[in-house]
């Protein structure tokens, strides 16, 4: 039987299934001990350092005892430490990207996913690269600056050289005063040799779902194709980091299996990363399953509620403090406000989640890889997010300044988010209001900005931004960054 080793290279030892059954059976007898949850949750709490803030994060351990805490005042402590934490390190900025669907060819059987080989009824699309350059430009229109590439897994259809030539071609393309500056990139896992080109072609994250870590049903999941290989996937963030990838995303598909365990699973891939590599993972996603062409979210009966899918947030929040986290339009106006305020960094806004999707006039739904519940436009997004406090943030900074990895990570560790990523978001806010946003939007977000440049403590710093964002008002210049 294969022993817990969160330094092993095997999946079956950092991921270990009889470590995950002890946590949970740890959790569960614990779930009422106030006395420990306490002392959890007082450990989590964000702590002032001389230059700045820290927070010590969570074990799988501690993390899935609150978890299992039900608790109402205790589970309320727990929201309110993921904004503490929020708050300390990621400010009220919200970073915003979109998805963009370059083919839904697949071999393989993930009985989830409409993109699986068996499905007959989608019509199978690959873009040509003046196709790509249509939707870069669509997407450029609307504002976006940062996007996540997705494909299916086709070794003839898709092989890396297709998706290597596809992020050339996005670079490649400046639409008025469009670009876009940093493309994560969601693709099967692969090879190291494949992750030092995706590396060299000048990727942000890395991005894969380990969709559940439970190696049983993993293997139902997927009955065939490459994907069936729970160990190769499991074991590829090692990889992409070994290909030199500093920034990965993790993330579980929620609904596959019982939420507790996969908690357990994706804390426990955090820890491994960090004790092998010496950096976490830059992102954690939490998608759910949603409906989708031949696929019915009712027939699998791990679903989560809203409540509890907001409880996983903030727990997940207090876990890895300095981890961003997604939350995609899978997820509706409402949920997606909820969970802003516990601990949520970065969303997806105006999304289309067809192959060519954003050249087309109406969004189509032949070929979408799941339903989006959020429709709105991202200047729409944007607007909302102003109201509700946060500053919409476009900015791409970190990566192109080399601040991958452990980097960023120091960045945030040492209060500089304030003097750097502050006046970042708001520059390339007042981009989009300047370039892409209505006339109310627009309103709304200089008042905004005025008020947010005040906040950055560095004078020097403040007068630079001011000076910058008077520029991009004034002139096309574009792209200042810290
Ligand atoms: N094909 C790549 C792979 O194998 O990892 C990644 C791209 S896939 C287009 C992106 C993600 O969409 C998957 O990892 C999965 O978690 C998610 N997904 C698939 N079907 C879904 C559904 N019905 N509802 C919500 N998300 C889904």
């Amino acid at each position: 039987m294969a022993v817990y080793n969160p330094k092993s290279l095997k999946a079956e030892e950092f991921i270990n299934d009889a470590e995950i059954k002890e946590t949970l059976q740890y959790a569960e007898e614990n779930k009422n001990n106030i006395e420990l949850i306490d002392k959890i949750l007082e450990k989590a709490r964000p702590k002032k350092t001389e230059n700045g803030c820290r927070a010590a994060g969570l074990t799988h351990r501690e993390a899935s005892v609150l978890l299992a805490c039900d608790i109402p005042e205790k589970v309320e402590q727990i929201y309110k430490i993921a904004e503490e934490i929020k708050l300390a390190f990621y400010g009220n900025r919200i970073v915003m990207f979109a998805p963009l669907y370059l083919s839904n060819y697949c071999v393989n059987g993930c009985v989830y996913c409409p993109y699986h080989l068996k499905n007959k009824h989608i019509a199978r699309k690959k873009l040509t690269q003046e196709e790509v350059k249509n939707e870069v430009i669509a997407l450029q229109d609307m504002g976006h600056k940062r996007l996540a590439i997705e494909a299916g897994e086709d070794p003839v259809n898709n092989p890396i050289e297709y998706i290597l030539e596809c992020i050339k071609t996005i670079y490649s393309v400046n639409h008025k005063n469009g670009a876009i500056r940093r493309v994560n990139v969601n693709i099967a896992a692969t090879t190291v040799e494949n992750y030092r080109k995706l590396k060299d072609a000048g990727i942000g994250t890395y991005i894969l779902f380990q969709e559940t870590y439970h190696k049983e049903s993993y293997l139902k999941l997927h009955p065939t194709g490459p994907k069936h290989d729970y160990d190769y996937h499991t074991e590829a963030m090692d990889r992409a980091m070994e290909g030199g990838i500093d920034d990965v995303g993790l993330g579980v598909l929620f609904g596959l299996e019982l939420y507790k365990y996969e908690f357990a699973g994706l804390i426990m891939h955090a820890e491994h990363l960090e004790a092998v590599h010496g950096v976490g993972p830059h992102t954690i996603s939490v998608p759910r399953i949603k409906k989708a062409d031949d696929i019915d979210p009712e027939s699998f009966d791990n679903s989560i509620s809203d409540e509890i899918f907001a409880k996983i947030t903030a727990c997940i929040r207090l876990a890895v403090p300095y981890t961003g986290m997604i939350i995609s339009t899978r997820e509706s106006e409402e949920v997606r406000g909820k969970l802003l305020n516990l601990g949520v960094s970065q969303i997806s806004g105006a999304s289309r989640t067809s192959v060519g999707g954003y050249s087309e006039e109406e969004r189509p739904h032949d070929t979408e890889q799941f339903d989006v519940s959020d429709q709105r436009t991202l200047d729409e997004v944007v607007n909302w997010l102003m109201k509700k406090g946060h500053i919409p943030s476009f900015c791409t900074a970190c990566y192109r300044e080399g601040r991958t990895g452990d980097r960023f990570m120091s960045l945030c560790k040492n209060g500089q988010i304030l003097n750097c990523c502050h006046p970042n978001a708001l520059m390339t806010l007042t981009e989009f209001l300047v370039d892409y946003a209505s006339e109310e939007t627009k309103i709304r977000g200089f008042k905004m900005i005025d008020d947010e440049l005040e906040k950055i403590p560095n004078p020097k710093v403040r007068a630079i931004a001011r000076e910058n964002i008077e520029n991009i008002k004034k002139s096309n210049r574009r792209d200042f960054r810290f």
